[in-house]
């Protein structure tokens, strides 16, 4: 899946800041044009509208915690944001009920399964498991506050908005292209109220699921999005903080373990940074302390990562020195070695 042959891009550990204006443009756009042909992968078409969208499209953008902001390709088209939105839905939830009870209620493991596995709900005898699958997913959207379901996705609207910095809107075609194809998530939140999970009406919560899936965002949105999950919380571009540094730390911990579906470990493995990837074809990765990342081209593998987007990930991690687990020695342990 992944180029193991990235050896004419220099390894660098994950040290110090970014390197300056002229080289991260020089990469976002070398990590556009390196990958813009490679065909490999299929357009989501479990929800009808979103097999309309074109193979072709391919964007990368990149915005440092200072808000500058690195782009190549198409960077502005706007797609739906789905399973991304579970990333700032669970630091909205995460924020307003605190790290002890989102674990509590929610939980914090991968479940190796597929996003809406009714399987993995079964097996851990009605656990949501985690709020990046869609049975936990939906367990954490029920959790947002809101005194009625339309004040709820009212919060998780604006709650996104300030994290994107600009008002997001629903697209409407999106929302009821799914909500009359979503049988399966319906399902699934009938499931977990089996299993007492839910303290609303369980279609409420997937009604809002859906609509939050079908906010409309670009690459760019993402990366400002995901640059403030870097940032301690706090939107380079706004400047407004729109979660605690503790909530984007424990989010990114869970986009680590569990934000590419069941291939979290391989991306982990190859590109070594939290993110969360989305079926229209998004993916937004986090340096944490240094920015986001974020990709979209709507071809995917077969866990509904898109191909091109991890592929130009795994490059600009390489070329950045962004992997969390990469380290140097300390020029004393070397010295230390060099005179015993
Ligand atoms: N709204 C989509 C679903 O529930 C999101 C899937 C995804 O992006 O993983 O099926």
């Amino acid at each position: 899946m992944f180029e193991t042959d990235l050896t004419d891009v220099e390894q660098s550990a994950f040290t110090g800041g970014l390197p300056g204006e002229e080289r991260l443009e020089a990469l976002v756009a070398g990590a556009l044009r390196r990958y813009a042909d490679l065909d490999e992968g299929q357009v989501a078409d479990y929800i009808p509208v979103l097999a309309a969208a074109d193979p072709r499209w391919f964007g990368v953008a990149l915005v440092a915690v200072d808000g500058s902001t690195y782009a190549a390709g198409e960077v502005a088209r706007t797609f739906s944001i789905q399973s991304i939105s579970k990333a700032f839905v669970f630091a909205l939830v995460c924020e307003a009920i605190g790290h002890e009870d989102v674990h509590e209620q929610v939980g914090v493991n991968n479940t190796g399964l597929p996003f809406n596995s009714v399987m993995a709900v079964e097996l851990n005898r009605g656990s949501p498991m985690n709020s990046m699958v869609n049975a936990g997913a939906l367990a954490t959207t029920a959790l947002m506050p809101g005194a009625t379901p339309a004040e709820q996705w009212e919060n998780i609207r604006t709650g996104l908005s300030r994290f994107a910095g600009r008002a997001l809107e629903l697209d409407g075609a999106v929302y009821h292209s799914e909500i009359l194809t979503n049988q399966r998530n319906k399902a699934i939140a009938r499931l977990l109220e089996s299993y007492g999970r839910f303290d609303m009406d369980p279609l409420d919560a997937v009604d809002i699921y859906t609509r939050q899936c079908s906010l409309a965002v670009n690459a760019t949105d993402l990366a400002v999005m995901g640059a403030t999950l870097a940032d301690g919380g706090v939107n380079p571009r706004t400047g407004e903080q729109v979660v605690s540094a503790e909530v984007a730390r424990d989010t990114l911990a869970l986009l680590a373990s569990c934000g590419l579906y069941e291939r979290s470990g391989e991306w982990l493995f190859e590109i070594g940074l939290p993110a969360k990837s989305g079926v229209s074809g998004g993916i937004v990765a986090v340096s944490p302390g240094k920015g986001g990342l974020a990709t979209f081209s709507p071809r995917l593998d077969t866990a509904g990562n898109s191909v091109r987007g991890q592929r130009a990930c795994a490059y600009l991690s390489r070329a950045l020195g962004l992997n969390l687990f990469a380290s140097a020695a300390h020029p004393a342990a070397r010295t230390t070695k060099e005179n015993r």
